[in-house]
This record gives structure tokens, sequence and C-alpha cells, in this order.
């Protein structure tokens, strides 16, 4: 029966998993805390190689990713704000310790997009939105039933988004740095926390529950 390893990167933890026949039938997990990439990937490499074989693998991460097949940094996270991952060659050091095993690569909302799509769209359904709201919004797209890639990932976090009236001067701060008024600005769990009316509304913690068949199926479709 075909195994698939799933390999899903955060900004707190790592999580890898692997499947056997579907996609969704998980039959092995693991979390590690986020650090550096040197010693989070070498623990999910060494936990992989304790718990395989397995015949393909799905990496998707948080971003920004290059996901351009051809681009010499091709698997790699960019420039990001987590200063030890900058640049980090994520899905290099899964190839590398898997030769032979063939791997596919995408940013941890364009991931569960497809995941959605690929279990839960209706006949004759061609695309889909995942919206993802934690300390960020993040969005996914499927469109022709492919994940949407391009010159950047789809944006939809700081589209503008005008506040209410009643919840201008000063009743409820934008919580972006960078905008006015956006979606991640106003929705976010930061700018949740920071509401000044209406009743009390905690800061979200980061989701620690969900595991990657999200992943998984980024290796079960071609
Ligand atoms: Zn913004």
């Amino acid at each position: 029966m075909v195994r698939y390893a799933g390999i899903e990167g955060g900004g707190t933890t790592w999580r890898v998993a692997i499947a056997e026949g579907d996609p969704r039938n998980i039959i092995a997990r693991e979390t590690f805390d986020t650090r550096g990439p040197e010693e989070t990937l070498q623990d999910i490499v060494d936990w992989l190689k304790a718990n395989g074989p397995f015949d393909a693998m799905g990496v998707a991460t948080f971003g920004p990713v290059d996901p351009n097949p051809n681009s010499e940094y091709y698997g790699y996270i960019t420039n990001t704000p987590k200063k030890l991952w900058n640049f980090a060659d994520v899905l290099g050091t899964f190839k590398r310790a898997f030769p032979g095993v063939p791997a596919a690569f995408d940013t941890d909302v364009n991931a569960p997009a497809l995941a959605e799509f690929s279990f839960n769209a209706a006949e004759g359904d061609t695309s889909c939105m995942y919206v993802t709201v934690g300390t960020g919004v993040g969005v996914g797209l499927v469109i022709n039933s492919k994940t949407v890639h391009g010159l950047v990932h789809p944006e939809g976090g700081h589209l503008k988004l005008p506040r209410r009236p009643q919840d201008i001067n000063g009743a409820f701060d934008c919580s972006c740095s960078f905008h006015g008024d956006c979606v991640e600005g106003i929705c976010a769990s930061g700018a949740l926390a920071a509401f000044k009316v209406g009743p009390g509304v905690q800061a979200m913690k980061p989701r620690r529950g969900a595991y990657p068949y999200s992943t998984l199926t980024l290796i079960s479709q071609p």
C-alpha cells in the first residue's frame, strides 16, 4: 500500500505525519517546536527515517517561499522576518535525506486549499479559496484545480477593509503596522484582543491540534 510523508512548517511548530493508502489515513505523527532550520529539520528527518519508508513526500511551510520549480531557490523559505529561517533550503534538506523519493512543495495555505478542494469540492467545482485566521490572515487559492503561484503569492490579509464608523476614533485600532485598515489588522488575533468595545476577546493561541493531511494531499494530487 502506498505510503505518504507529509511535513508542515509553522512559526511555532513543525508537524510531520505518515499516511497509508489515503492521505487522510494517518498512521504516525509527531510535532516539533520550531527552532533554527538545521536542528528542526534534522529532527524531522530523523523521525521520518525511524517511521519510514514512504513512497512520496509533500512539504508545506510558512512563507514567503519560492514555489517555482525552475528557480535556483525552489523549495526555500526566502526573505522572512523569522531571521533564522532566512533562505532556509527546506525542500532540499528533505530531498537530500530521501533521494529518489518524489517530493511536492507549496505554502501552508495553498496545501490546505488543495486539501479542501480535493476532498470537499462538489462535482464540477474547479476553484476554492482557503482563509486561515490566527496571528495573521493567510489565503490559499485553487483555480482550475491547481494551486495558484506566480510573481507573488496571492494576498488576502492586507486587502483594504474599512472599519465600521463606530470602530473609528480610538474605539478600535487596526493592528497592522503597515496599513490603516486591512483584513489582517482588523480580524487577526492581535486585533481581536485589542478590540476595546463589546464582550472581551482573548488573543487566540497558535493552533496546535491540527495535523497535515492537507500537506499529504500535495503528494497524492498530480
Ligand atoms: Zn495590513
